[in-house]
């Protein structure tokens, strides 16, 4: 029997790679994106093809308890959750409005909560499963012009030891996995071809890491013991 997973934001970049790999690994998948849903139709198609797996395809925005709801009202069976949906914005803090900060909050935050709040049954059912959150280097440490992203990230990486420790004692694990500079549109949209080169200097790796990084270790996450929990993983190429 194929297990099932949930993928948030699978319409592009690295959870689109995350899709791909756990379709490899033979999951049944449930994605979503906010927007591009012709794209994740496309997609899903051409996983189901290509793999023999069933993936099932919703526009749902993760950052609305209510379009989350709906979204699980279709969802029957699930083992592993990757909560990668998120959106990113440069600036310096005093210019950044009041409803930007909630937009950030609220996609990249109050999404993984809703997420995983209704996710949580249907692991707790079976005594096994596991939540894999998207965070990002910055949730550790921090970026200057990054401050509202940084602080949603810190929050997921928070998030995800305080349930680790509340899921332990029902088999489920919960971990974060967070990237560094990775090859997507959300860095090609605010930074210059220069810009991404710079970066890639200060690399030991000397490159940016690929969706498809990603989503080895994502896979592999969902594969390793329960006893792994509450852990921040980062890969970054040995970037920080
Ligand atoms: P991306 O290329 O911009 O793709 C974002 C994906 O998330 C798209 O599928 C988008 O759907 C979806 N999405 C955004 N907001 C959503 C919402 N409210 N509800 C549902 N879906 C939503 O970004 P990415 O680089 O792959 O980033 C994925 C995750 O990795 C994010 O959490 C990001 O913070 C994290 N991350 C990325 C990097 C990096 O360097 N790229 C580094 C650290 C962490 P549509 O196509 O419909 O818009």
């Amino acid at each position: 029997m194929n297990k099932f997973a949930l993928i948030t934001g699978a319409s592009r970049g690295i959870g689109k790679a995350i899709a791909r790999e756990f379709a490899a690994g033979n999951y049944n998948l449930y994605l979503t994106c906010k927007n591009n849903i012709a794209i994740l139709n496309d997609y899903s198609k051409e996983l189901e093809n290509t793999y023999k797996i069933s993936c099932r395809p919703f526009q749902c925005d993760q950052s609305s308890f209510d379009d989350v709801k709906t979204l699980f009202d279709n969802i029957r069976d699930l083992d592993v959750v990757v909560n990668n949906a998120g959106i990113s914005k440069f600036g310096l803090l005093s210019d950044m409005t009041v409803d930007e900060w909630h937009e950030i909050m609220s996609s990249n935050l109050d999404s993984v909560f809703y997420t995983s709040k209704l996710a949580i049954p249907f692991l707790l059912k079976k005594h096994s499963g596991t939540i894999i959150n998207i965070s990002s280097v910055w949730g550790n440490v921090g970026a200057s012009t990054e401050v509202a992203y940084s602080t949603s990230k810190g929050g997921i990486n928070a998030f995800t030891k305080a349930l680790a420790k509340e899921l332990a004692p029902s088999g489920i694990s919960v971990n974060a996995i967070a990237c560094g500079v990775i090859d997507t549109d959300m860095n090609r949209e605010h930074l210059t071809s220069e810009d991404l080169e710079v970066l890639r200097e200060e690399i030991p790796a000397d490159r940016l890491g690929t969706p498809e990084d990603v989503a080895k270790l994502a896979l592999q996450l969902s594969q390793s013991p329960s006893y792994m929990t509450g852990q921040i993983i980062n890969i970054d190429g040995g970037w920080i």
